[in-house]
């Protein structure tokens, strides 16, 4: 029986990972087919403390890791298929494999939201992308959309500048939600036209993307417009199917975390404790993840002592 497993290795887990290695506690991250989380398909972080030229978030993650990795983090690259949290025992199955621990570390994050659209299924990977910074590259010379208005957009949007020939930010207000830096950048880049109180209501092509049809919910116009990439940038769903039933969530399925007890990662079940992503749907930051895994690794550690 290990003292501690982390399930989910972003910002958030492997920061878990350090402190809980750092205090002996042998952790195990199961950290998932998709190591890394979101950062690995994000392209500049230019806003994480300690590197003022910025860095890559592929990179970031790697220095994460190996941070963890140098006090002792063991790791499981595959997804957690089971768990059982309730009891002093928690039970986590890799498929067949089971592993049990005192304590439990929820770290898994969230993923990208799609518009639901038939055709937006059809075309993902023929020209529907929910990552610039995955397939950018073959968008060189073309023109393409990216929808949404968040701060996620704009950074697409901006960074789809670099192949694209044309940026259509197609948002479905006329305020964008994206931080003001965000914003101006935006609206100073001449490759990227802003198509506002727009919606996308069918993505056209047979074999590949060939465009994309936008109704204006002001005046309620259809129009078709033709491009070869819609990137989705809408936000993001918890990755929170496989505690069901088990943990207290949020009506957007985010792990509700406590502050009665002095433990601010502590869930509704005793030993087991969410950071990162996974339990906020506010602030959504490299650092504030990283922050809570720092905390979620001390309130483990804390109830280890208490047992
Ligand atoms: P977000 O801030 O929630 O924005 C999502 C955007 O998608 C909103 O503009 C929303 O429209 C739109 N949207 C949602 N559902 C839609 C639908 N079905 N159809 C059309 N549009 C839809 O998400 P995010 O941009 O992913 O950012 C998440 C968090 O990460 C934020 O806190 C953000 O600041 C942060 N972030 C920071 C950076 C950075 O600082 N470098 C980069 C990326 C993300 P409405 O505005 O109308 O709701």
């Amino acid at each position: 029986m290990r003292k501690i497993i982390i399930i989910g290795s972003g910002p958030a887990g492997l920061t878990a990972a350090i402190y809980a290695a750092r205090g002996n506690l042998n952790p195990l991250v199961i950290e998932g087919y998709q190591s890394g989380g979101q950062l690995m398909i994000t392209s500049e972080v230019e806003n994480y403390p300690g590197f003022r030229d910025g860095i890559t978030g592929p990179d970031l993650m790697a220095e994460f890791r190996a941070q963890a990795e140098r006090f002792g983090t063991e790791f499981i690259t595959q997804d957690v298929t089971k768990v059982e949290l309730a009891g002093e025992v928690k039970k986590i199955w890799v498929d067949d494999e089971l592993h049990e621990s005192q304590a439990v570390i929820i770290s898994t994050g969230a993923s990208a939201n799609l518009l639901g659209l038939e055709n937006e299924s059809r075309l993902m990977g023929r020209g529907v992308s929910a990552c610039a910074t995955c397939d950018g590259f073959f968008f060189r010379g073309k023109a393409v959309c990216v929808v949404g208005g968040g701060d996620s957009a704009m950074e697409e949007a901006n960074f789809l500048t670099r192949f694209a020939s044309k940026v259509y930010l197609i948002h479905r207000r006329q305020g964008l939600r994206a931080s003001k830096i965000m914003d101006e950048r935006i609206r100073q880049n001449p490759k990227i036209e802003l198509v506002l109180d727009t919606v996308v209501i069918d993505v056209l092509g047979s074999e590949l993307v060939e465009g994309v049809r936008l109704k204006n919910v002001q005046t309620n116009k259809v129009w078709d417009l033709p491009l070869e990439g819609m990137f989705v940038a809408i936000g993001h769903t918890p990755n929170t199917k496989l505690f069901g039933g088990q943990l207290d969530m949020d009506s957007k399925g985010y792990i509700v975390t406590s502050t009665d007890k002095g433990h601010v990662t502590a869930t509704s079940l005793p030993g087991v404790f969410a950071c990162g992503d996974v339990q906020d749907s506010h602030y959504r930051q490299a650092i504030t993840a990283a922050g809570s895994g720092c905390a979620a690794a001390l309130d483990a550690q804390h109830y280890l002592e208490s047992l």
